[in-house]
């Protein structure tokens, strides 16, 4: 079966991507034997991605794909964006969404999307695809699934939380699930062609 290396350590996130991806191999930074700590110095995401990947193929030399992704406040100019994993000057995830939430305070524009950007490299070149889902900054977090920002992230057309839906239903409209079948689709024909 065809390989395909996710460069990530986050089970949570390898798990999501293998519901998708049907026919492939995946293999997890810890099966290729890569433990370095990658970082994230730059400006956007797509660089960030692209540095993931690109660090990864050259150690292992396989099909390899890295995303990096955020939570995006249009009333704060797309911030937390690239810096969302640690916005509050920590990791932690419920700091992190206290601090949006004190960054949103007295605003009228809670309007906001999820990005994430995958880049991967196939056969030696580099291809990018990108997932947005639009939605809603509420004030007070709602739900325990999820992780990171989901207990005040309401996507349009719904009226629960990304924390409140069922995870296939995240899955179905989130940033990362978008990301992902568009790059299983280019994976596919590429295989089939
Ligand atoms: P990274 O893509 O691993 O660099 O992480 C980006 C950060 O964005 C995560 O640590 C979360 O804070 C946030 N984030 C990205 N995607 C999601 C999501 O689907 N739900 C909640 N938070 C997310």
């Amino acid at each position: 079966m065809t390989e395909l290396v996710v460069a990530s350590n986050n089970k949570g996130k390898i798990a999501e991507i293998a519901q998708i991806i049907e026919g492939l191999s995946l293999l997890s930074l810890q099966d290729v034997g890569f433990t370095d700590d990658i970082p994230e110095p730059f400006h956007s995401f797509e660089e960030n991605a692209h540095t993931k990947a690109d660090t990864v193929y050259r150690f292992c030399n396989k099909n390899v794909m890295a995303d990096d992704s955020g939570i995006c406040a249009n009333a704060l100019g797309g911030a937390p964006g690239i810096d969302s994993a640690h916005y509050s000057g920590s990791r932690d995830d419920m700091a992190n969404l206290n601090a949006l939430l004190k960054a949103l305070e007295g605003s009228e524009d809670r309007s906001g999307y999820y990005k994430a950007v995958i880049c991967l490299i196939w056969n030696d070149e580099t291809y990018f695809f990108e997932g947005i889902c639009k939605g809603t900054i509420i004030e007070t977090p709602r739900g325990n699934g999820g992780f990171g920002y989901d207990p005040i992230f309401i996507p349009d057309g719904y009226d629960k939380t990304f924390a409140e839906l069922e995870p296939h239903i995240k899955n179905t409209i989130s940033h990362r699930g978008i990301a992902t079948r568009k790059m299983v689709s280019f994976i596919k024909e590429k295989l089939e062609g």
